[in-house]
C-alpha cells in the first residue's frame, strides 16, 4: 500500500499528531492481511457515502478504504551534514510515496521551540533546505557512477542528462516536485533516483486553539505552501477526540465550530495526495470503499476485488452514487434507465458504484 511519510523539526507535535493517527487505525479484523508496525498508523478514509449505501442495502457491515502513515523521525537544521540525516531516516522516507511536514504553528511558553522562536516559514525552509541537499548528496554519488556508464554504454545518455539537470535544480533550491510537475524533468527518469524531493509534499500546521479559529492566518500559512495541500489542525485537540465515542466527539467538533476533525480531513488530503480514489460496492454483506489510482480502468478496477474478476472482465455495471440517493434502491434507478453497462475502456469516476460481470 502507498505510505504516507511524517516528518519535521523536533517538539512540533508529531508524536501527538501521530499516536492520535494510530488511535484512530481501523480494527484489524477488517483488514486480515494488514501487517500493522508500530511506526504505522492505518486511518480511514472519512466517507459519509457508505453509511447511506449500508442503510439502502442492508449491509452487515461497512469496510472503509484506509490511509497509510509512517512515523518517520525529527529533522534537525545541518541534520544531511555530518553523520547525514541517518540510514534508518533516509531508508524510511525512501519508502514514502508522499510528505507529510509537520510545522509547529501553536504558542505554548511551556514547549520549547528548537529555532527560539515559532515561525513556520523558517522552520518550512528548514527542512526543506535539508531535503534539498540530502538529494543533491544522492546525485553527485550518482553522477559519477552514470558518467562511467555511459562511457561503458551501460545507461543511456539521457539518464545522465537528467542526474545534472535535477542537481541544477536542487542547486538553485528548489524542490523536484515543482520541476518534474512543470515537465521540465523527466518523471519515470527521476524516479530511479530515489530522491525525496521528487515526491509530493502536504504541510500540516499544528495550531492553537486561537489559530484555529483564525482565517486570515491559515489563508496565510497556506499560501507560504502553496499549490502544495495545507491541513490545519491542533495535535493535541485531535488526541483528545479520538479518545471519545463517535457521537461526543461529533458534538466536541461541532461545539469547537469544525465539521470535520484534523484527522480526517488529513487522511482525505493525503489519499488524494496519493494520487489514489475509490470505487463503491454495496450488499447485504457489506457496503465497501476500494482504493484504486485516479485514471484505472473497470477491469484494473475489479483486479483490486479480486484477480478473476480482471482475467474474467465481462462488464461493469455501474450507478453512480448520485442517481441510486435521488432514485432510492436499485430497483428504481434500473426502472429509470440509470444503471449504465461499461466495457473494458471504461475510466473509473469517484462516485461509481460497482457490479462486475465476469467469466470464471
Ligand atoms: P515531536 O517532537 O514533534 O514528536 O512533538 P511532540 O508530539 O512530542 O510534542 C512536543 C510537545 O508539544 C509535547 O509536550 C506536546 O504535549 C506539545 N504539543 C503537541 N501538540 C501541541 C499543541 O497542539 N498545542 C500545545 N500547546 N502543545 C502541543
Amino acid at each position: 500500500a502507498l505510505t504516507i511519510g511524517i516528518v519535521g523539526l523536533p517538539n512540533v507535535g508529531k508524536s501527538t499528531l501521530f499516536n492520535a493517527l494510530t488511535r484512530a487505525t481501523v480494527l484489524a479484523a477488517n483488514y486480515p492481511f494488514a501487517t500493522i508496525e508500530p511506526n504505522v498508523g492505518v486511518v480511514p478514509l472519512p466517507d459519509a457515502r457508505l453509511d447511506a449505501l449500508a442503510k439502502m442495502f442492508h449491509s452487515q457491515k461497512i469496510v472503509p478504504a484506509t490511509v497509510s502513515f509512517v512515523d518517520i523521525a525529527g529533522i534537525v537544521r545541518g541534520a544531511s551534514e555530518g553523520e547525514g540525516l541517518g540510514n534508518q531516516f533516509l531508508a524510511n522516507i525512501r519508502e514514502a510515496d508522499a510528505i507529510c511536514i509537520v510545522t509547529r504553528a501553536f504558542d505554548d511558553p511551556d514547549v520549547v521551540h528548537v529555532a527560539g522562536k515559532v515561525d513556520p516559514a523558517s522552520d518550512i525552509e528548514t527542512i526543506a533546505t535539508e531535503l534539498i541537499l540530502a538529494d543533491m548528496q544522492t546525485l553527485e554519488k550518482t553522477i559519477p557512477r552514470l558518467e562511467k556508464e555511459v562511457r561503458g554504454k551501460k545507461t543511456d545518455a539521457a539518464v545522465l542528462e537528467v542526474a545534472r539537470a535535477a542537481l541544477k535544480v536542487l542547486e538553485a533550491g528548489e524542490l523536484l516536485s515543482a520541476a518534474a510537475a512543470g515537465k521540465a524533468l523527466d518523471e519515470e527518469i527521476l524516479r530511479e533516483f530515489q530522491l525525496m524531493t521528487t515526491k509530493p509534499f502536504i504541510y500540516v500546521f499544528n495550531l492553537d486553539d486561537a489559530g484555529m479559529h483564525d482565517a486570515a492566518r491559515q489563508q496565510e500559512l497556506g499560501a507560504l505552501v502553496a499549490p502544495a495541500e495545507a491541513v490545519f489542525l491542533d495535535a493535541q485537540f485531535e488526541a483528545e477526540l479520538v479518545e471519545l465515542e463517535p457521537d461526543e466527539a461529533a458534538e466536541m467538533l461541532h461545539e469547537n465550530g469544525q465539521d470535520e476533525s484534523g484527522l480526517d480531513k488529513l487522511a482525505r488530503v493525503g489519499f488524494d495526495t496519493l494520487g489514489l480514489q475509490t470505487f463503491l460496492t454495496a450488499g447485504e454483506k457489506e457496503s465497501r470503499a476500494w482504493t484504486i489510482h485516479k485514471g484505472w480502468t473497470a477491469p484494473q478496477a475489479a483486479g483490486v476485488i479480486h484477480t478473476d474478476f480482471e482475467k474474467g472482465f465481462i462488464k461493469a455495471e455501474i450507478v453512480s452514487y448520485d442517481d441510486l440517493m435521488e432514485y432510492g434502491s436499485m430497483a428504481e434507478v434500473r426502472a429509470h434507465g440509470k444503471v449504465r453497462m461499461e466495457g473494458k475502456d471504461y475510466v473509473m469516476a469517484d462516485g461509481d458504484v460497482v457490479e462486475f460481470r465476469f467469466n470464471v
